[in-house]
């Protein structure tokens, strides 16, 4: 069979069913649940993917689901993904009542999408016309919540990453996938060049307490030693190259218990982001030293934790032709935005430092996310095109042999997937 007569198929079979793919997605918008909590939205997913004839590895990274639709033939394993979680926003419309979670990011699109794909895909009967196999990966937790949010789940020892898809990798589910792509709900249809790699630093000042009115000279000055490293951090700001888009921002947490008591403990949380390893190392080096320079010359001391957080994001170029190229086909008359690159970060940056990866934007919101005013607009741009182009997408990687899909699985990453675990073998705290 030709590979378009395949394409065609499967996107009749996608579009025979866009009233069912559209409703999954209206009840997944309304089961909005935060990172690892998402219990609903991964029972919908198992429910339809149970439906499609399809088994399921459940319990992955907490909430996580893969099923996997094999061609029978030798090939590259593709995953395709959809992001579970919502994040923490009661203002918004969609917002559930008693936990504030809603769907601004717009993540019950990514599994909707998914879900479509795998109709198309299985409701055609084209898989035997493939080669490798799909793995369907519902996966929780990208969104960043507040440090203290994840401490019950790392105490139950549950997780060693607080983002779902570095747990993931942990947990060995990508350990035979080749490939990986997700479609994000925006406003347009665009690709990214890429996102900033991420890492979290809690730096925790110890000095001596004393009375900072009757008997100051028996104190060392922990909220002086942070405040003293954050000027050096932000004095250094001038020696960064504007190509490596480092950014360096955060919050005290803890600054003293009274104004007449010297501060003990002064708590500085910073995110340090960059666009590559190198940069994200060198970064990190120095709001290290300046910690460590501030409480030597206070004769106080500081302990610093952290995570490997989020790698940069790397899009494959191979995946964004074959989705500009499936783009223009479907919906010849709306152009692609090539998005510059961003300093924001995305955990899909950690499968994209292993395996060659896709994390487009596909329309169908309107207004901005993580705000009240980014809804759906057009659910069948939404749902059921980003399910399409998934679907393509697909079928250019592993039609005939599945050639295509075997030289990009090949391509050179960034980290082996033994260096990856090294990361967090030996990582901060
Ligand atoms: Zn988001
Ligand atoms: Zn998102």
């Amino acid at each position: 069979m030709k590979k378009d007569e395949i394409k065609r198929m499967v996107l009749t079979a996608i579009e025979a069913n866009g009233e069912r793919i559209k409703a999954l997605g209206d009840e997944l918008l309304h089961s909005p649940e935060t990172a690892f909590k998402e219990t609903k939205s991964s029972a919908i997913i198992k429910r339809e993917l149970t439906d499609l004839g399809l088994s399921c590895r459940e319990s992955l990274a907490i909430t996580g689901l893969r099923s996997d639709l094999r061609s029978g033939r030798e090939g590259p394993t593709v995953a395709v993904m959809g992001e579970l979680d919502a994040i923490r926003l009661p203002s918004h419309p969609f917002a559930d009542k008693i936990t504030g979670a809603a769907h601004a990011c717009g993540h019950h699109a990514q599994g909707t999408a998914m879900i479509g794909a795998a109709i198309g895909l299985t409701a055609s009967g084209v898989i035997d016309q493939l080669a490798g196999n799909i793995a369907f990966i519902a996966v929780p937790a990208e969104e960043a919540q507040p440090t203290a949010y994840y401490k019950d789940f790392l105490q139950k020892k549950l997780i060693r990453a607080t983002s779902g898809k570095a747990q993931l990798i942990l947990e060995g589910v990508f350990d035979d996938v080749d490939i990986a792509m997700l479609s994000h709900l925006s406003t347009e249809h665009g690709i990214p060049a890429g996102y900033n790699g991420l890492q979290p630093r809690e730096f925790t000042f110890h000095g001596k307490a004393a009375h900072a009115g009757l008997a100051p000279e028996n104190g060392v000055n922990a909220l002086s030693m942070l405040r003293c490293a954050m000027s050096m951090i932000d004095a250094q700001r001038e020696n960064q190259n504007p190509a490596d888009y480092i950014r360096i921002h955060g919050v005290i947490t803890e600054g003293g218990l009274a104004e007449n008591i010297i501060p003990d403990k002064a708590v500085l949380s910073l995110l340090i982001r960059a666009k590559s390893l190198d940069a994200l190392e060198k970064a990190l080096a120095m709001t290290e030293r300046c910690a460590k320079g501030a409480a030597l010359a206070f004769g106080g001391k500081v302990d610093i934790t952290g995570n490997p957080g989020y790698l940069p994001m790397i899009q494959s170029e191979t995946l964004a032709d074959i989705h500009r190229k499936n783009l223009a086909a479907i919906e010849p008359e709306i152009s692609l935005i090539e998005i510059p690159y961003r300093g924001s970060s995305t955990d899909m940056g950690d499968i994209s430092s292993i395996l060659p990866a896709f994390h487009p934007h596909n329309a169908g919101a309107e207004g901005t996310p993580h705000e009240n005013s980014f809804i759906i607009k057009d659910p069948e741009a939404a749902y059921v095109t980003s399910a399409k182009l998934l679907a393509m997408n697909i079928i250019d990687l592993l039609y005939g042999n599945a050639e295509v899909g075997c030289s990009l699985a090949r391509e050179k990453t960034v980290l082996t997937r033994e260096e990856y675990h090294q990361r967090w073998d030996g990582e901060v705290s």
